[in-house]
């Protein structure tokens, strides 16, 4: 601040910050909901995760412990979501985050689909080790592992959907990181049913490690495509080529160049755009925002206009 500093506009300092921070909250508008079932699955599998430890000591079940193994991975990928969800609500008002909060659901389920990636190739590792040296398998203990497993998934996912009238292009990816790890983890289970169903009918000791390979390779694809559509949000890749060639056509609408646009994504449906817009017969800016107005998902605009 120098002694030459323009005087302070109409608006009182403290004010216009007020109208700022407001302005900050780019949340998802499940938000609330999807913190809220996040935690209940979080809860569901830390019981199922004490069950497994319980029984494998019980009954000295390795395959108990090691499914206990995959669950204790759920309870921390979940922890992630939740907390994302609960950081980004405690903190989506504080001025230091310039573009809000909207982003940490981003950030976790990036985490989480790095997570899954390493998971699918921990998955593939065990499996051609078993293709190429067989082991004995407890066909039915596993197939009510596996059952089991189904099951658990298959209720977290229930509990996990995505509400009926999020856009595929604006859904809680943080929320949808989680619902597609469970997701794979429920083919995968179907897949280990079947591959253990026909080595314990047919004797193919091949079929177990074969399911599981497919399934690391669906997992693999699942993970991969969650971590370019985070990356892209995180990156700030134009989210919608379709929203930013309506926004160009309408700021146009009078012969106007726009010299610049910038189109990103801040959280779940809420984008940010900067334009700047040249015109032979400049108009106020509220006249171009106006323009705008209707929009889906466009949150925050900055609009420049310069003469010719
Ligand atoms: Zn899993």
């Amino acid at each position: 601040m120098t002694a030459t500093s323009p005087a302070p506009a109409r608006i009182a300092p403290e004010e216009s910050l007020d109208a700022f921070r407001e302005d900050r909250v780019y949340l998802g508008a499940d938000h609330r909901r999807n913190e809220r079932r996040t935690w209940i699955v979080a809860g569901i599998t830390v019981v199922a995760l004490a069950a497994q430890i319980v029984g494998g000591l019980m009954f000295n079940s390795m395959a108990l412990i090691a499914g206990g193994l995959h669950n204790a991975a759920h309870v921390a990928a979940l922890l992630v979501a939740a907390l994302a969800y609960r950081l980004a609500r405690r903190y989506a008002s504080d001025p230091r985050f310039s573009f809000g909060t909207g982003k940490l659901g981003y950030l976790a389920g990036f985490a989480n689909a790095v997570v899954l990636a390493f998971t699918a190739l921990l998955i593939a590792a065990e499996s051609v080790e078993r293709l190429i040296v067989p082991e004995e398998v407890a066909y039915t203990e596993a197939l009510w592992l596996a059952a089991a497993g189904l099951v658990l998934s298959i209720v977290c996912m229930l509990i996990l959907k995505p509400a009926g009238h999020a856009h595929p292009r604006d859904r809680d990816l943080n929320l949808s990181a989680v619902h597609l790890h469970l997701s794979a983890d429920a083919i995968v289970s179907g897949l280990a049913i079947a591959g253990l169903l026909a080595g314990r009918a047919l004797g193919w000791s091949w079929a177990d490690p074969l399911a599981g390979l497919a399934g690391a390779a669906l997992v693999a694809h699942f993970a991969l495509s969650l971590v370019r559509q985070a990356s892209g949000v995180l990156l700030d890749v134009n989210p919608s080529p379709t929203l930013a060639a309506e926004i160009r056509s309408r700021l146009a609408a009078e012969g106007e160049r726009i010299l610049d646009l910038h189109l990103w994504q801040l959280g779940p449906d809420h984008h940010a755009a900067i334009v700047v817009i040249a015109a032979d017969d400049p108009r106020p800016a509220e006249a171009y925002r106006a323009r705008l107005a209707g929009l889906p998902g466009l949150t925050h605009l900055t609009i420049e206009v310069r003469g010719a």
